[in-house]
């Protein structure tokens, strides 16, 4: 079971996001799952241009298409019919069935890209949503309250409640404050059926916006 997860397909469907860029949430993704994820490939999945694709008929396609682990982040809207997990599943799903978990970036933008710092809130945003679906995969559950990690941010687990914020205050209270380390409850469910040991990152201090590897995926 956990190895057929170690390698991870992230497969672009209809977005705009750039390989390169791709490849900094690719790093960032492997660096939290240390050794759970240990190598990332990318993939184009060429699709019609739509506004919106259901949630959990995308996964599967995905899941026929490539099989295996799979992370695909697309900016059409994903619309969640049958969804079981209807908070997140505004901005990111995954399919219980397979090992396929879908990341929408169309809410995750600020409202206008107009600098580095903008597009790297996107890409911030973008990854923590995947953390979070991922986390999904390797059996962890959401937190319905705030659970805080070592340094203090919100676990990637974490998800609050929709309503109480709408939908931009959410993204900005809920996705904004979650980190890059999982808590304690968390940490420690994945060590005992994975042997995962959490792994010091030096890129925290900063935040993930001043990391000289995310302002290369402009280049
Ligand atoms: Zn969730
Ligand atoms: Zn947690």
């Amino acid at each position: 079971m956990l190895k057929k997860r170690t390698h991870l397909n992230i497969v672009r469907i209809g977005s705009d996001i750039t390989f390169s860029s791709l490849k900094v949430i690719g790093q960032r993704i492997v660096e939290t799952f240390a050794g759970l994820i240990g190598e990332f490939s990318l993939s184009h999945f060429n699709t019609p241009v739509v506004e919106s694709i259901d949630a959990h008929l995308l996964t599967m396609v995905l899941h026929d298409e490539y099989g295996g682990h799979i992370l695909g982040i697309t900016d059409a809207d994903l619309k969640t019919s049958d969804w079981d997990e209807f908070y997140n599943s505004i901005v990111g799903g995954k399919n219980p069935k397979n090992d396929v978990a879908v990341v929408s970036t169309n809410k995750l933008s600020p409202p206008q890209i107009q600098s580095e710092k903008d597009y790297d809130l996107y890409l911030d945003r973008t990854l923590k949503v995947s953390l979070h679906e991922l986390g999904h995969n390797f059996g962890l559950t959401d937190h319905a309250s705030f659970r805080k990690s070592r340094d203090g941010t919100l676990c990637p687990m974490s998800r609050g409640e929709f309503n109480k914020f709408g939908y931009r205050g959410y993204v900005r209270v809920v996705i904004d404050g979650r980190g890059l380390y999982f808590c304690e409850e968390c940490t420690s469910f994945l060590n005992s059926i994975y042997g995962y040991k959490q792994k010091l990152v030096n890129f925290l201090k900063d935040g993930l916006v001043s990391q000289p590897s995310v302002l290369n995926a402009f280049s």
